[in-house]
């Protein structure tokens, strides 16, 4: 994957201070070579490298990252401005009833969505919703639309498979206005593949009924092909947005990444599940990082923020400041704190990417089994121990190993920390100390 690729790069490119021609190829060609696997379209890669390489250029590495950070941070960076910046809703400024048109191959999620939208519309635009199905081939699929229309809480409006799905939406526009509709969506039919009567049909059925967004929906989970029925749906119609359907499945969701470019036209909405709510809002910058292989990074920053007890770190540091002795029982809850800082502390020091982090799990994996070790033997200790622990001879000892099933030797290597710590305490007088916690929890 592409995050596989750039975190071995990040780490080759450790101890390189600058960005040069030669650091960048390197990294480019993997970020080449990643984008095609995740389905990304070649001339939308050649430009994209072409673009990363420019920025990547003229670039100056602040002194606590890395060139290989820095320049993952700029594929980041570029990756969601290729997927669109910014949050485009669905634009309704016109007469109303405004017209919504769908379009998509068949089984991209066309109905599902226009049931979504008609949810999303009521619920966060205080709209009166109609829907209607165009699509006479299948007569299951007009009760279907009427079904998750239901759900979504808004009015749907009958046609049969005998109409011509021109007078079906013209019908129904009708009904609209006469009713006062804000908004119609009008389904459409499947078509499995392209096929040049149907788009004739939805041509004809966008001129009857001029939208103010034509949609289109399309399935993530089909990758390049997905490029080819962007293209024939944008040489049929003025498309004005797009929803990338099915974002939940395990996709590597290049294909957002050709679609808008394809489409020309912004992707507004993607869809996270089956169920009428699974619809969200596109996040240019969030799916940057699902592309990347990142995840969502600014939710587990968070996560691990909530992690770390300040109060405790807090509490410790006035102590240490009020020149109160440093014990064993203070160093058990600042490993403690370490434990649950693990994360935060290789996650700044790595950021922009997680990647780093990711370079570095296996040291990760085992800083967090030392630490437990080290809570092991500090449980096994009596609180007089722990007070004093100058007390802690040679058969005390070999009892808080056995207590913590460990070997002597760690019990000795916990307690030379231990004295370090101490001494590095009476040193700094607190200040410090969420510094040198980070430092060792990393
Ligand atoms: P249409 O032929 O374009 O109208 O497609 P449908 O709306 O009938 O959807 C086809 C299938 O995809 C159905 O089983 C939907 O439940 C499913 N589907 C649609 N959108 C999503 C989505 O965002 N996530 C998931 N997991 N399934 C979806
Ligand atoms: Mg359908």
């Amino acid at each position: 994957t592409l995050t596989d690729r750039l975190s071995r790069l990040v780490k080759t490119m450790r101890g390189q201070s600058r960005i040069s021609e030669t650091n960048v190829q390197d990294m480019l060609r993997e970020v080449r070579m990643a984008l095609l696997e995740a389905d990304v379209a070649l001339p939308v890669v050649r430009d994209f490298i072409a673009r990363v390489k420019d920025k990547a250029l003229g670039q100056e590495v602040v002194a606590s990252l890395t060139p290989g950070q820095v320049l993952v941070s700029i594929v980041h960076k570029e990756l969601a401005a290729t997927m669109g910046e910014g949050v485009a809703d669905l634009n309704l400024a016109t007469q109303p009833p405004a017209v919504i048109l769908m379009s998509g191959l068949q089984g991209s999620g066309k109905t599902t969505t226009t049931a979504k939208l008609a949810k999303h519309l009521i619920e966060k635009r205080k709209k009166k919703v109609l829907t209607v199905s165009a699509d006479v081939y299948r007569p299951a699929a007009i009760e279907q639309l009427k079904t998750v229309t239901k759900q979504a809480g808004a009015e749907w409006f009958p046609s049969t498979p005998d109409q011509k799905p021109r007078d079906i939406a013209l019908a129904a526009l009708d009904h609209a206005r006469r009713h006062y509709f804000d908004v119609l969506l009008v389904d459409t039919a499947g078509r499995l593949a392209i096929d040049e009567a149907l788009m004739a049909e939805i041509k004809d059925l966008h001129a009857a009924i001029n939208p103010v967004e034509t949609l289109f929906v399309v399935d993530a989970m089909q990758g390049q092909d997905a490029i080819n029925t962007a293209r024939a749906f944008k040489e049929a119609l003025p498309l004005t947005g797009v929803v990338l359907t099915k974002t939940d499945g395990d996709s590597r969701g290049g294909a957002a990444l050709s679609v808008r470019q394809v489409a020309g036209a912004p992707i507004k909405f993607a869809g996270v599940s089956e169920k009428i709510d699974g619809l969200e809002v596109f996040d240019a910058e969030r799916h940057a990082g699902r592309v990347l292989g990142m995840g969502d990074i600014v939710a587990l920053v968070e996560e691990v923020q909530k992690g770390v007890d300040m109060e405790a770190a807090q509490k410790l540091a006035e102590k240490v400041k009020s020149g109160a002795s440093f014990d064993l029982n203070d160093f058990l809850s600042q490993i403690s704190q370490m434990k649950k800082m693990g994360g935060l502390s290789s996650l700044m020091d790595k950021l922009p990417t997680e990647l780093a982090a990711k370079a570095g799990q296996a040291d990760m994996d085992k800083a967090e089994r030392d630490v437990r070790r080290m809570e092991g033997i500090i449980n096994s200790m009596t609180q007089l121990e722990r007070r004093k622990p100058e007390l802690i001879k040679a058969s005390r000892k070999r009892r808080i190993a056995a207590g913590a099933g460990v070997q002597v030797q760690d019990v000795n290597r916990l307690l030379n920390q231990f004295e370090q710590m101490q001494t590095m305490m009476k040193k700094m007088k607190g200040g410090g100390l969420m510094k040198m916690m980070k430092r060792m929890g990393g």
